[in-house]
């Protein structure tokens, strides 16, 4: 009754080839359906013969339909047979790559706006305010066959406020009728037309007549779409079993992909409950958020698997797969099932064991810390040949990228095991942050992604109580690496206003991640874990099952303070830190005259101090910030620390007790607070002096925080080169692992900003110099670890990786020949001893310094290593040659999906651009390819922008910059952000090798005559 009449409108426009092109290929058999054909060849003009001709093809391959639409028909999902195929689904009207136009929209609506001098709602890039989605009931008949699926949706909407028009999202689907009725009156309203509009990717319905404030309706949706073959919405992978392909149906909907599945309304803030029904060949099954309820089988090999109705939730974390992975599983103490799923060799391998185990102690341990249950009866983690991302948190029902959930315990080194664990524990987190309290709006992504990625050491910790995961491996892990990014002019606020579902994407970056993180991290030290943990509590408490925004968490982080008798408001605070882009450097200086006075400023830190000055906003009160600085006063045997400072001037003058001729001044106790500490040169040589005579008495956070404060101050032109390589020389007796890995990746940009220049081996030198000792005295690793012994000598086995990485990377002899006479030793024996925790060290140095039959034997290795962590670091280690020859001819493999994984292919290409041989050719390749590249991962998160700087970030010439310009130039569309930072970083790395680069040569050369 309603399709034919929409049908006819929708088909009315622009799109009536596709339509006709649909059609033809889906001829029906009844007479309703026969009707539509006759009123859209009569409307379309199209011969009455050619429709013929397409239905006797039809009949003559005795295709049989009875899709969805079907089971509309009749009102039953059971009676969705999908035993046919779908080819007309191939044809459906995509609107990807159609010029955006209105060309959809049906007459006469767009003239009515203009008359009433308002743009239609459907033009808004928000979902217009007057209807709420209550209940989706979900039909779904996959296709794995040919990639296509089906789908009945009807959704419950409230109307809020009378309207005309119902818009939701929906993209990439193909609609095919729409019906709406009345709720409880069961009285049909008339839809007069329906449209897509893909500018905004909504998708309207017209009614012949207002929909009721206050009153609710069903709305009912037939559509059909392909099961893609990108890694959005719904989509397929594959994978090879016994020699056969295998493939797999998995969802992707966050941020907005949900729309690509099946309409709906897919904003978080619309959270509904949704009851899921997949019909599928019984030779797969079909997995959601929820348990399955009940499944019904048919005579001709299908099942309808009917899940249980799911909790209040909005659409970004709903999915679904429908694969023949097997699986294991566990129980909490709760009673929460826990099953992993895998291919079935991965699962017989026990390779899903370790993921499977730490999950069920996650739970509790999440259970106990937030003292809100876990909301739903089960947990299913699905390792996929092939995701977008690491993992998504889909409630229920998260999705992990093999790489990053299979552990093979006799192949893995611990950077892999620690990998897997953090992001299970990230995606964990989420289940509680992101899923039960889900954020209002995409501006606060980083209120889940912050804490999620902050709770990543929380969990670790609780795991592997000895790592200190938390107040060590965050700093340098997170807070150095996102104080790089932050401290470009180019940088922006972590909350972020967004609207555009194509801008959406953006906000999920390093920055909303790992500053979220850091951020979170400063606000529970200074509210103190306690309270902070309380403040959790009752914010979970308060919002389950909701959305909230950050002055919710502020106001009660805020109640939790007064609690325990504190009055801090949390939200004026934090509004600097969170609205504000970039960090402040604080500058501690000592009053020669006055003793115990320090005078104390701040100001915004910055790599590039030209950048600064195009800065869009010079004039205003921003850049100032409450800092929360702690400052510790010692001596040659002991340190006292005082309370917190609150510095929120440009510049004050604080006196600190106990400051005499001989004691020095250490700001931000452990690292803590998010911004960096300078000091006058004095008291800089009084705190090196302290670290050559004892450096145990500045704590291990503090040692590391040193290194990578002086390092980047010294890189932003606020200090003197030499500064930081003069720190780095107690290091000979560092025994703990975090200073030398503070080291090591502070040394990574220098060096590389040194790698091309012909005095590059004074650098290289000096370095090896304060390596030396340390790799002698602790040597390499023997290959019988096993796994609890791993965990008891973390730290060691973490710190001799580092020092042998170091020592191969600057060319220690030994280290060299250790590293060939291993490879070797493998090739000679087809025997791996190499230890498992260097063997990416060992893989590169031998490719790097052996001919090119190591490079065709670790080439080899890759391709028939079937464990995931051994073939990602072969793969890496291919990129290590000096040989350009063979660095091209990875770069051409590794656009080739059948030899390199996708999201692999970036890591070669990154790989190329950090070895100084290689860097040309991965910037040439980058940009002969962009196209390809752009349109590859251009709509998933971080790829791009991770391609992008990891080939741009260590160019360093004027003329390197100059092509980048004019590549830019020649490139306008998308990706803007990611290239206007690396212009930045360019430009201040061109900018470092004119202003300092002979500075710090000059001092080299002395230090080492000396
Ligand atoms: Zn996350």
């Amino acid at each position: 009754m309603i399709e034919e009449d929409a049908a006819l409108r929708n088909g009315s426009r622009g799109l009536s080839g596709q339509w006709a092109d649909a059609v033809g290929v889906r001829p029906r058999t009844t007479e309703r359906h026969i009707t539509v054909h006759k009123r859209l060849v009569l409307g379309f003009a199209i011969s009455i013969l050619a429709l013929l001709v397409v239905t006797m093809i039809a009949v003559l391959l005795s295709v049989r339909f009875e899709e969805c639409s079907t089971a509309a028909a009749a009102d039953s999902p059971a009676r969705a047979s999908g035993n046919g195929s779908l080819p007309g689904a191939a044809r459906l009207n995509h609107d990807a790559g159609e010029p955006p136009g209105r060309q959809e929209e049906a007459p006469g609506e767009e003239e009515e706006w203009q008359r009433r001098r308002q743009p239609p709602p459907w033009t808004q890039l928000r979902l217009p305010r007057h209807l709420r989605p209550l209940h989706y009931n979900l039909m779904l008949s996959a296709f794995m066959e040919n990639f296509t699926f089906c789908g009945e949706v009807n959704v419950q909407i409230e109307c809020l406020n009378a309207s005309r028009y119902i818009v939701l999202h929906a993209h990439r689907v193909h609609i095919e009728a729409v019906q709406v009725a009345e709720d409880k009156l069961s009285g049909a309203v008339r839809v007069s037309s329906f449209f897509l509009y893909p500018p905004n990717q909504v998708f309207v319905v017209v009614l012949n007549r207002s929909l009721e404030a206050q009153r609710s309706y069903n709305l009912k949706i037939i559509y059909s779409a392909l099961i893609e073959n990108e890694l959005l919405g719904f989509f397929r992978s594959s994978y090879v079993l016994h020699g056969e392909r295998r493939f797999l149906g998995v969802t992707q909907f966050s941020p907005t992909h949900a729309r690509k599945a099946f309409p709906c309304f897919d904003e978080p803030i619309y959270k509904a409950t949704f009851k899921i029904s997949i019909k599928h060949q019984a030779t797969y099954l079909s997995l959601s958020n929820m348990p399955v309820e009940t499944s019904v089988f048919e005579e001709d090999g299908w099942v309808t698997d009917h899940f249980s109705q799911t909790p209040l939730m909005s659409t970004y974390y709903l999915a679904w797969a429908v694969c023949n992975f097997t699986y294991r599983e566990t129980t909490t103490k709760n009673g929460v099932v826990v099953r992993l799923y895998a291919r079935p060799d991965a699962i017989r391998r026990g390779s899903g064991d370790y993921a499977l185990n730490i999950t069920r102690r996650l739970i509790e341990f999440y259970e106990d810390y937030f003292k809100v249950p876990y909301s739903l009866p089960k947990l299913d983690l699905l390792a996929v040949p092939k995701h977008p991302y690491a993992a998504m948190e889909n409630w229920g029902l998260s999705v992990f990228v093999e790489q990053r959930i299979l552990l093979d315990p006799s192949i893995s080194s611990i950077s892999y095991l620690l990998d897997v664990t953090m992001v299970i524990v990230h995606e964990l987190c989420h289940q509680w942050f992101g899923d039960l309290v889900t954020p209002v709006w995409w501006e606060d992504v980083w209120l889940k992604e912050g804490f999620a990625h902050y709770f990543e050491f929380v969990g670790t910790d609780y795991l592997y109580p000895g790592w200190n995961m938390e107040k060590q491996r965050f700093l340098t892990d997170v807070l150095h690496e996102v104080m790089l990014l932050d401290g470009l002019a180019s940088s922006h606020p972590v909350s972020q206003e967004v609207q555009r579902a194509t801008d959406i994407d953006r906000v999920f970056d390093w920055i909303a991640y790992k500053k979220g993180a850091a951020l979170i991290r400063m606000l529970a030290n200074f509210m103190g874990h306690s309270v902070f943990q309380m403040g959790l509590q009752d914010y979970l408490t308060i919002h389950k099952y909701g959305n909230a925004a950050r002055n919710d968490l502020w106001n009660t982080l805020s109640e939790a303070l007064k609690k325990v008798g504190k009055f801090v408001n949390i939200q004026e605070v934090m509004d600097q830190w969170t609205l504000q882009m970039g960090y402040p450097v604080i500058t501690i200086m000592r009053n020669e005259t006055a003793g115990n006075i320090v005078g104390i400023s701040q100001e915004h830190f910055i790599y590039d101090i030209d950048a600064k000055t195009t800065d869009p906003d010079p004039g205003s009160n921003s850049y100032l910030w409450q800092i929360p600085l702690t400052i510790a006063v010692g001596n040659t045997s002991h340190i006292s620390s005082e309370a917190i400072i609150w510095v929120s001037n440009k510049s004050e003058h604080h006196r600190i007790a106990a400051l005499d001729e001989t004691s020095w001044l250490l700001g931000n106790i452990n690292q803590t607070g998010y911004f960096r500490v300078n000091y006058d040169i004095r008291n800089w040589r009084l705190l090196i002096d302290q670290l050559m005579r004892n450096h145990e008495v500045i704590s291990v956070s503090n040692r590391a925080g040193l290194i990578d404060d002086a390092f980047n101050l010294a890189r932003a032109g606020y200090l003197p080169q030499n500064i930081p390589l003069e720190i780095i020389r107690y290091l000979s007796e560092e025994k703990d692992f975090l200073p030398w890995h503070a080291a090591s990746r502070a040394l990574y940009p220098l060096d590389k900003l040194l790698d091309r220049t012909e005095n590059y081996n004074i650098f290289n030198e000096y370095i090896l110099k304060q390596v030396a000792t340390m790799y002698l005295k602790l040597g390499w690793p023997t290959n019988n670890l096993n796994r609890s012994l791993v965990q008891a000598a973390y730290q060691h086995e973490e710190l001799r990786r580092e020092v042998i990485m170091l020592a191969c990377s600057f060319g220690n002899k030994h280290c060299h020949q250790q590293a060939a006479t291993l490879i070797s030793d493998w090739i000679s024996s087809n025997r791996n001893r190499i230890p498992l925790n260097v063997r990416d060290v060992v893989y590169c140095t031998g490719v790097s310094l052996m001919d090119e039959d190591v490079w065709e034997f670790i080439w080899m290795k890759f391709h028939s290593t079937t464990a995931v962590s051994e073939k990602k670091i072969l793969l890496e280690a291919l990129t290590c040659s000096d040989d350009r020859n063979l660095l091209n001819r990875l770069l051409n493999l590794s656009l080739n999906s059948e030899v390199v994984l996708d999201q692999d292919a970036i890591d070669v290409i990154i790989h190329v651009a950090r070895n100084p041989h290689g860097r040309d050719l991965a910037w040439k390749f980058f940009r002969e390819k962009w196209k390809i590249l752009n349109a590859r991962y251009g709509e998933a998160l971080f790829m791009n922008s991770k391609l992008i700087s990891g080939v741009t970030e260590f160019l360093n010439t004027e003329e390197e910059l100059n092509e980048l310009k004019n590549f830019i130039k020649s490139y306008k569309e998308g990706a803007a952000s990611s290239f206007s930072r690396a212009v930045e970083t360019v430009e201040a790395n061109v900018r470092w090798q004119m202003l300092y680069k002979e500075e710090l040569f000059q001092w080299l050369r002395k230090s080492l005559t000396h």
